[in-house]
C-alpha cells in the first residue's frame, strides 16, 4: 500500500493556475517564471521545480512557490515536488512551452571586451568566482515582490537575444536594457541587501541586491556606484547611477534578475507598463 498520495496536475500556458493581481507574472517559457500557490503550507514543508530549490513568497496573504525557468530549458513538463518531512506529498506539473527568441548584432569599438587578452582572462576567471558567489547567494527572508523600474527609460534590449558580438556568438543577453543619459539615478527595485559592488571585466560597475529566498537583482555598466556589501537598501532608495563602463555601445542600465541562480526575464516582475519619461522629470 502506498503510505501517501502524489496527486498530479497539468497546468497548461493560458490556463493561470493563481489569481496574481500583480506581478511576479506567470511565463512558462525559457526564461520566464513558473508559480504556484501552496495552500497548506507549514515549517515542515518544502518545494522544489525540476530538481531545484524555489522562492517562497508572500503575496496577498497567501503563500507561493516561484521557479525561474533557465533558457536552456527544452519544451516539456516539468514538475513542483512538494515534500512534508522529506516525503513527497504532492507533484505539480506544468508544461514549458517553446519561446524563440530573436538575434541581436553588436558593434563593440574596444575589440578587447570581445576577444579579451591574457591578462583580460585572468581578470575574468577571479570576476567569474565573485560573480559565482552572488548568483548562489541564499536567505531565508521571504521577498518583497513589489518590483519597480530601477530606472526610467525606453529598453533599449529585451531579455534573451541571441547575441552576436563583432559577428561572433556569446552568451544571450541574460538581462532587460533600459536606456537613459549617464549619470541617471538608479533606484533598487525592492527592499533588500547588497551583497556584492564593484567593477567587473564585462558588466563595468556591477551591484547585486539580494531580496530573499534566492531572488537577487543585479544592475551594470553603472557610472558610479553609491553602495556598498553589507548595506541594507529599501525600496527606491538611489544605489548608483547609469554609465558605459564594461562591454557597451552606449549608456544604458543593464538590469537583471537571478531566481535561485536562473537569470530570468526581468519584465515578469515589473509593472506592465513604467511611467511616462516626462512625468518622472518633474519631481
Ligand atoms: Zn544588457
Amino acid at each position: 500500500m502506498q503510505q501517501y498520495l502524489i496527486k498530479t496536475a497539468l497546468f497548461l500556458l493560458f490556463f493561470a493556475p493563481l489569481s496574481l493581481s500583480a506581478t511576479p507574472r506567470q511565463a512558462l517559457v525559457p526564461g520566464g517564471l513558473a508559480i504556484i500557490p501552496l495552500p497548506s503550507f507549514n515549517s515542515e514543508t518544502s518545494v522544489t521545480f525540476n530538481d531545484n530549490r524555489t522562492t517562497l513568497f508572500n503575496n496577498g496573504g497567501s503563500l507561493y512557490a516561484l521557479a525561474g525557468i533557465s533558457l536552456r530549458t527544452k519544451p516539456g513538463t516539468y514538475y513542483f515536488k512538494i515534500n512534508q518531512n522529506g516525503r513527497l506529498i504532492e507533484k505539480i506539473g506544468v508544461q514549458v512551452a517553446k519561446k524563440q527568441y530573436e538575434e541581436q548584432h553588436l558593434t563593440i569599438k574596444n575589440k578587447r571586451k570581445v576577444n579579451p587578452n591574457k591578462e583580460d582572462m585572468a581578470r575574468i576567471s577571479k570576476e567569474r568566482v565573485r560573480k559565482r558567489k552572488a548568483k548562489n547567494h541564499w536567505t531565508a527572508t521571504y521577498p518583497d515582490v513589489e518590483f519597480i523600474w530601477p530606472v526610467t527609460g525606453e529598453t533599449s534590449s529585451v531579455f534573451g537575444l541571441r547575441r552576436f558580438f563583432n559577428k561572433q556568438e556569446r552568451n544571450p543577453h541574460n538581462g532587460l536594457d533600459i536606456a537613459a543619459p549617464e549619470g541617471t539615478d538608479i533606484k533598487v527595485t525592492a527592499n533588500g541587501t547588497v551583497i556584492e559592488a564593484g567593477d567587473f571585466f564585462f558588466s563595468g560597475n556591477m551591484v547585486y541586491v539580494d531580496h530573499g529566498q534566492g531572488l537577487i537583482s543585479l544592475y551594470a555598466h553603472m557610472s558610479r556606484i553609491d553602495v556598498k556589501p553589507g548595506d541594507v537598501v529599501k525600496r527606491g532608495d538611489i544605489i548608483g547611477a547609469v554609465g558605459q563602463t564594461g562591454r557597451v555601445t552606449g549608456a544604458h542600465l543593464h538590469f537583471a534578475i537571478l531566481a535561485n541562480g536562473v537569470l530570468v526575464d526581468p519584465v515578469y516582475f515589473l509593472p506592465e507598463q513604467q511611467p511616462a519619461r516626462k512625468l518622472t522629470k518633474i519631481e
